[in-house]
């Protein structure tokens, strides 16, 4: 039988690997930005190449984008293992239900239950 400690102690492992692999695509992620940007500078002295220049500047972007949503989901990610520390994981952040196992299984970082989850959403949508 699983207790919920047990679950917990399951979600936490998967935490864990999340964080040490989110980690690792930051690292990556930095080093590729860094080699674009030396790249850059090499081919800016003998630039005639507009389209050329859109184009890094896209890569760069796409690079930058995938580097914010990356370190966002880290940020969840440790958040998540703060909570595991001082046992408030869980616990939706909103109501104080507990999450269903179900859910944190599928989406360990999650800060709400599934209700709480819509009624955010749908102020987020609203607002914007
Ligand atoms: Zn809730």
């Amino acid at each position: 039988m699983t207790t919920r400690d047990d679950e917990l102690k399951q979600i936490a492992d998967q935490l864990r690997d999340e964080l040490k692999e989110a980690d690792r695509e930051l690292e990556q992620l930095d080093e590729q930005v860094r080699d674009f940007g030396e790249t850059s500078e090499l081919a800016e002295g003998a630039d005639n190449h507009p389209g050329d220049d859109s184009d890094r500047l896209t890569e760069q972007q796409r690079l930058l984008t995938i580097r914010s949503q990356l370190a966002e989901r880290k940020d969840y990610i440790v958040h998540a293992l703060n909570k595991l520390e001082d046992d408030s994981f869980g616990a939706c952040e909103r109501c104080g239900n507990s999450i269903p196992f179900g859910r944190l299984e599928a989406l360990p970082f999650a800060r709400y239950c599934v209700e709480c989850q819509e009624i955010m959403d749908q102020d987020g949508a609203a607002v914007s």
